[in-house]
């Protein structure tokens, strides 16, 4: 069926005879116009309009300040979160679903990727997205276990690193609603009770913090629909950003001669996920070393992720800035080669994704342009050949935006 859900979901349910009609709320300013549209054409047509909570802990409204306004700042957002209590646990699933017949004269329309060529076929570029992720409730909920009797155990440091499966992948999952978080804290809280995993509280506690930082993304975007494209902070309107199709465009593929951040850009494309840490490494980079506005990567993000999230990406693209609420400072400029010998000191997850630099030495992997002429040869690197060489000097690139800083403090 195509046309304005407003319009046809009324019509559909008079004719199915329907009673109730139910759905799981929205946050975002369209959906949220959109959700009530539908339940005020309902409810005139006599229906029965329900909906509930099943995206967020808690409704974005629920955390205010003790003067009842929004929430700017994390900490104290998440102090006041917690202080409502545990949230409500999931409910369990319907014993029984009744599948809705539609009548006569509202044929539906087939879902199959044929009838609807959702899938690419030349050139077949979502091959490494069917082969990173198994979609639907199952994988999610095996997802969730293989975490928590994992990777949660050493989550507090470990969540940092690339090299190795560090943290929960449940991001996509949860973007489309095949678990909840409801559902991630309760079985969190009672795998770390039971037992069942062997991590410490402050590991899982960590863990459902990072649960807090999307539920305050979200209460942002409820409060600030136009959080992917207005700056937060209105000082950055006036911020110089370069316009570069060039430098964008090696950022994109994963070509800056960068190799950690290169490897992150590869990552997404193929499989369509990056790590929290390498996200923030390549959007530091390019809103600070290149000078290119935040809004470009976080178009790109929503573009390529799997789990590209109306808030966290929003969020999380000006977080990054320093334009957004509780952002991080501006002037705090991630070295890329520091940030991978730091977060990937074998060099693990560079190999990975940019196999033609591989046989360099471990020492030398997050910074090739240092090698002499016989290592390249002997590592079968030609540097602006093979491999680029570095599109922007890191010292000139963070002198750069720190004077675009100042200057618009000035
Ligand atoms: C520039 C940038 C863009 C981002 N874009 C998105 C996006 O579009 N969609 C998205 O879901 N996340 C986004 N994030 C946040 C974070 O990178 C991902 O949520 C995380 O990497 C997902 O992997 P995971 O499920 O294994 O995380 P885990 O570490 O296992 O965390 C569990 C869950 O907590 C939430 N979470 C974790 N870290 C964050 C965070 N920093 N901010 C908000 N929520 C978090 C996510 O829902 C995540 O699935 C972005 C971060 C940055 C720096």
């Amino acid at each position: 069926m195509r046309g304005d859900p407003a319009e046809i979901l009324p019509r559909v349910a008079a004719q199915a005879k329907v009673d109730l009609v139910t759905w799981s709320r929205r946050y975002e300013g369209a959906t949220i116009a959109l959700d009530a549209a539908i339940k005020s054409t309902l409810t005139e047509a006599g229906h029965r309009v329900s909906t509930f909570n099943a995206a967020l802990l808690n409704e974005p409204w629920q955390v205010t300040t003790k003067t009842g306004d929004p929430m700017k700042v994390f900490s104290p957002y998440w102090r006041a979160a917690r202080a409502l209590g545990e949230p409500p646990a999931p409910d369990p699933a319907p014993a029984r679903i009744v599948p809705l017949t539609l009548p006569a004269g509202l044929a539906g329309m087939a879902i199959s990727r044929e009838d609807l060529a959702l899938e690419p076929t030349q050139p077949d570029w979502a091959g490494g997205l069917r082969e990173a992720w198994a979609p639907g409730e199952a994988s999610a909920a095996r997802a969730l276990t293989d975490f928590l009797t994992g990777p949660l155990d050493g989550y507090g440091e470990g969540r940092n690193r690339p090299d190795y499966v560090s943290t929960s992948r449940l991001s996509p999952h949860l973007r489309f609603g095949e678990i909840g978080p409801r559902q991630i804290w309760h079985a969190t809280r009672s795998a770390v009770e039971s037992g069942e995993a062997s991590a410490s509280s402050s590991d899982s506690e960590k863990f459902l913090s990072e649960i807090g930082w999307r539920e305050f993304s979200y209460h942002l975007l409820f409060y600030h629909p136009e959080l992917a494209t207005r700056n937060f902070n209105a000082r950055f309107d006036a911020f110089p950003w370069r316009r570069d199709a060039a430098a964008l465009k090696a950022w994109q593929r994963g070509a800056t001669g960068y190799p950690i951040i290169d490897a992150g850009l590869r990552e997404l494309w193929t499989t369509g996920w990056m790590h929290n840490r390498v996200r923030m490494i390549v959007a530091s980079f390019l809103i600070k070393h290149l000078l290119i506005d935040w809004r470009e990567g976080e178009a790109w993000f929503w573009d390529t992720l799997v789990d590209a999230d109306p808030a966290n990406n929003a969020a999380s693209w000006q977080w990054v800035a320093g334009s957004g609420a509780d952002a991080a400072p501006y002037f705090r400029i991630f070295n890329p080669v520091t940030q991978g010998l730091k977060f990937d000191p074998d060099g693990l997850y560079v190999r990975r994704w940019v196999p033609e630099i591989a046989a360099l030495p471990d020492a030398l992997i997050h910074e090739p342009w240092k090698a002499d002429a016989g290592t390249l040869r002997r590592a079968d690197v030609a540097l602006g050949e093979t491999y680029p060489k570095p599109i922007v000097d890191l010292d000139a690139g963070r002198e750069r935006a720190l004077a675009a800083l100042a200057a618009t403090r000035d």
